[in-house]
């Protein structure tokens, strides 16, 4: 683990240097408080800073109330290192946001289970951090086809047309919909249909670029979000994957089954007024379309002017 020490006295320094490494912590050291700021600051800052209270440029009390107004993840444990032994003292350094205190001269043995006692707060916060994160993620997606839900799609979808919007830059929607799902379901069960739809899925994502947003808009029915690109483009894009998804037969335990699916195309941002909804409707319109006209095919916004 990486360790900051930030201490102007070159003795100490030295010493804490030599302490630290012999037992196996990288030691990163500054030698005044604004030092210690700017690595604090950086890209990848130690999550452990020895800071002692007074040194030149900034003490140690700034630096710990800046960081703690960065609010930045991953924590940043903070121990005080310091001379000032006042009840007084050691209430202002806790209070400026450190997480310890030590007073100098200190013996090894403390400061040693001190960082130790640092690190296994640090260690449940990543923890905890990894967690949400996958809470998040299983929050955000479909439980069966693990693409984004119906909620996160559409979250996606207003931030890329606002993007697209603000740089002037086309984007195009795609809705997809398995042909007769519901006579699959009712000749094999439903536990297949599930299968057919996540291989659908897994068709569907084959023929897409790996950062294309897609998700499950409801049942059999997808949204698929092309950054970038415009009407031609996306036609092709939905031919492209109509393809992958119906050129060979999906193997289920109950046996091949094929499927066709047909598909909507709209495009947007060129025109300032669509709206994400506005967007979305007119793929639904192209698809319903496409259902008419025979399903396994691509249908088109009329109105979606080539950009
Ligand atoms: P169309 O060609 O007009 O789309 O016909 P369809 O039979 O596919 O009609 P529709 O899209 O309305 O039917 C969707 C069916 O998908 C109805 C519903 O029972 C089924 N369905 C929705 N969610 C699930 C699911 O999670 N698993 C399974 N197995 N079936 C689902
Ligand atoms: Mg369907």
């Amino acid at each position: 683990m990486k360790v900051l020490v930030a201490e102007d006295e070159i003795i100490s320094q030295k010493v804490l240097e030599t302490l630290l490494k012999e037992r196996g912590y990288e030691v990163i050291i500054a030698s005044n408080g604004k030092e210690a700021w700017e690595i604090i600051q950086s890209d990848d800052p130690p999550k452990i800073v020895l800071l002692d209270w007074m040194m030149p440029e900034m003490d140690g009390i700034e630096v710990c109330k800046l960081v703690r107004e960065l609010k930045r993840e991953p924590y940043i444990y903070i121990i005080l290192l310091t001379v000032k032994s006042e009840t007084m003292d050691i209430v202002t350094g806790l209070e400026s946001g450190a997480d310890d205190y030590i007073l100098k001269p200190f013996k090894i043995d403390e400061l040693m289970v001190r960082l130790r006692a640092g690190q296994r707060i640090i260690n449940l916060q990543e923890e905890l951090i990894a967690t949400r994160e996958a809470l998040r993620d299983l929050a955000a997606r479909d439980g069966l086809t693990k693409v984004w839900n119906h909620y996160t799609i559409w979250e996606m979808l207003n931030i890329e047309l606002n993007r697209s919007r603000r740089l002037k830059r086309p984007l195009s929607v795609i809705m997809c919909d398995i042909d007769h799902f519901k006579l699959i379901n009712d000749t094999y069960g439903h536990i297949i249909g599930d299968l057919v739809l996540q291989e659908t899925v897994k068709r569907l994502k084959a023929g897409l670029r790996i950062y294309t947003e897609i998700g499950r808009y409801g049942g059999d029915e997808f949204l698929i979000i092309l950054q970038e690109c415009e009407h031609t483009a996306a036609i092709n894009i939905a031919e492209r994957i109509r393809l992958s998804v119906i050129s060979t037969p999906i193997e289920t335990p109950k046996g091949k089954i094929n499927i066709t699916m047909s598909f909507g195309v709209a495009s947007g941002a060129h025109n300032d007024t669509l709206s994400a909804i506005d967007l979305v409707n007119t793929a639904d319109q192209a698809l319903y379309r496409a259902k008419e006209k025979g399903r396994n095919r691509i249908e088109a916004a009329i109105n979606s002017t080539p950009h």
